[in-house]
């Protein structure tokens, strides 16, 4: 069904082309991120330069690609996408780079997961915009030094920590992308519902926002659904009703969590009595690893209530009893 954050079909993912923002005016949220992004964009258009390289981090589906392509746009570059595991031979690497125009932009999604031999390649394209290739093998290999363009990297990564120090580095701009509110989900469903000539109703964006479990990916998702039931139960129009319809149908829980969501947190109740608990033995328990965990899972608990985080590990909250109806131990009764 619908709760997963990754694009599936090839349909899914040119809807999700179509409803991508093109520029910083038409991304909603992250005001931070693209405040601090609007100078630097600015900064280095007055001075003729390339943008520094930029990392940008966090879960899924918030819009680090969308990032990475109103970047391009802001600063009139092309724009070359690739990702860390397909981009696995250093030369591979060097034609990419060696066919950047000056100014260019070179996003490379799944940053961590580059292959390490081609991220050393990478630390001097950044730093001194060369490159080294080794021309033919055994005793005739020799390594050329080719200039390249000045150019700018975006890197993306759902794991910030599993980027190797001096990558990290080689980083200038760095940006977190937070979770969005439900008000702010249900301003870019009401957007991407006028691009897909679809009206809905204000309490039905909001509802879908609500249950979109902070994500924008997840809310064009629902919203694309919702399309679905409207068009063949209520002449294409999203009502509220049909909001309510859809959102039964796929079994999306009130608060929008998902699946992974709620294994961890009944993982805890019923195994660990609530907590605390080590963030390693929720792994085990889950069959998941820590840090995909405290990436990927964890923020979105600890924002909405579900979860804390203690010096002794971490613990559920009341709010995780009610929700998962479980009866509540003592110590939360105290
Ligand atoms: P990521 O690269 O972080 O996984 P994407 O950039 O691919 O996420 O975003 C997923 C989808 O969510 C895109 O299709 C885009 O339309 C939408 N989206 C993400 N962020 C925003 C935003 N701030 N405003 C409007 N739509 C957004």
């Amino acid at each position: 069904i619908v709760r997963q954050t990754l694009p599936d079909s090839v349909q899914e993912v040119e809807l999700e082309r179509a409803l991508r923002p093109l520029s910083f005016n038409d991304f909603s949220g992250q005001e931070k991120v693209l405040d601090n992004l609007r100078i630097f964009v600015q900064a280095a258009l007055e001075r003729q330069e390339p943008l520094d390289h930029v990392l940008l981090h966090g879960p899924p589906g918030l819009g680090k690609t969308t990032l990475a392509c109103i970047l391009a746009n802001e600063l009139g570059a092309h724009l070359k996408t690739t990702s860390g595991p397909v981009l696995d031979k250093p030369n591979e690497l060097a034609g990419l780079l060696t066919n950047l125009q000056p100014g260019d932009v070179l996003f490379i999604d799944e940053i961590h997961r580059l292959n390490p031999v081609v991220e050393e390649y990478l630390y001097s394209a950044m730093e001194d915009y060369k490159i080294d290739i080794m021309l033919d093998s055994g005793p005739n290999a020799r390594s050329v030094q080719i200039g390249l363009s000045p150019f700018t990297l975006v890197g993306a990564t759902t794991r910030a920590g599993m980027l190797t120090t001096p990558l990290r580095a080689r980083f200038g701009i760095s940006c977190r992308l937070e979770y969005y509110q439900p008000s702010l989900l249900s301003t870019i469903i009401q957007r991407s519902a006028e691009l897909l000539g679809c009206p809905i109703s204000e309490d039905g964006a909001l509802e879908l926002g609500t249950r979109s479990r902070g994500t924008p990916r997840i809310a064009n998702n629902l919203l694309r659904r919702a399309r679905d039931f409207a068009q063949v139960l209520a002449a294409g129009s999203i009502t509220t009703d049909v909001v309510q319809r859809t959102l039964r149908a796929l079994e999306v829980g009130e608060n929008g969590l998902d699946e992974m969501d709620n294994r961890i947190l009944a993982a805890i109740v019923e195994k660990f009595s609530g907590g605390p608990v080590g963030l390693s033995t929720i792994a085990t328990a889950v069959a998941d690893e820590a840090e995909t965990i405290e990436e990927l899972y964890e923020p979105f608990l600890i924002q909405e209530g579900y979860l804390k985080r203690t010096s002794r590990g971490r613990e559920v909250t009341e709010k995780t009893y009610r929700y998962l109806g479980v009866e509540m131990p003592n110590k939360y009764q105290q």
